[in-house]
């Protein structure tokens, strides 16, 4: 999976050239125009860095990077702060409201791409050994392998994509529509009963005979991982 950038900017010049040189290097791109944008994106999807405006229409990039780090969802997301303004105040005020780092402009392409990899370094030193459980399953995300109780469980990328998102966060039920958000994407159009197809898919993959469905459906709801079927 690659990592993914939020830019929240309102310039659109400089959004086509940040996007331009990320998605060049290797990265997923989501933005937001303003900050109140920014901060709904933000309730719904969880980027590796967000890379943020000071001058933002609405609500300013000191204000919504103070949010972002009040919100248990995005308080470890790495924010990188964009700005015109060079003074040494303006630095601190930026760092004391929770940004990771600072950026004047204009910077150049590839001094913006060394300090997201920093910043992303920084906060997940050990991003490529990292794995996620839950209860019998386990997701290597290095080498994208998947097991069951030391069974190996083979899953197309949806489905991974899928697994993974559940596995990111445990026991929260999620509709359709979240999921279609979270693990097929904004741009991307699906029906909310494809979900339905990828969750029995996934669930054939991951049950064997004698385990329980760690996939819940919630009546009217959606679908939780959740290991407590009583
Ligand atoms: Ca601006």
């Amino acid at each position: 999976m690659k990592p993914m950038v939020m830019i929240v900017e309102d310039e659109t010049a400089l959004v086509t050239m940040l996007r331009y040189n990320l998605e060049k290097e290797g990265f997923e791109v989501c933005e937001a125009n303003d900050g109140e944008e920014a901060l709904v994106q933000l309730a719904e999807r969880k980027p590796d860095v967000v890379l943020l405006d000071w001058m933002l229409p609405l609500v300013s990039g000191i204000e919504v990077c103070r949010q972002i780090r009040r919100s248990p969802v995005s308080r470890t997301v790495p924010v990188i702060m964009l700005t015109a303004r060079g003074e040494e105040a303006d630095k601190v005020r930026g760092l004391n409201s929770g940004a990771d780092d600072y950026m004047t402009k204009p910077f150049s392409p590839s001094e913006l791409i060394a300090r997201v990899r920093a910043v992303m370094r920084r906060t997940k030193p050990d991003a490529s050994a990292e794995a996620l459980t839950f209860a019998d399953v386990s997701m290597d995300l290095a080498a994208h392998r998947v097991s069951r109780n030391g069974r190996a469980i083979h899953l197309g990328p949806t489905e991974y994509r899928l697994l993974r998102f559940f596995l990111e966060h445990p026991g929260r039920v999620f509709t359709r529509e979240q999921l279609l958000d979270s693990v097929w994407g904004h741009d991307v159009y699906v029906e909310p009963r494809t979900v339905d197809v990828h969750i029995r898919r996934l669930r054939k993959a991951l049950n064997g005979p004698d385990e329980i469905d760690i996939i819940r459906t919630v009546r009217s709801a959606g679908y939780a991982l959740d290991d407590d079927q009583q």
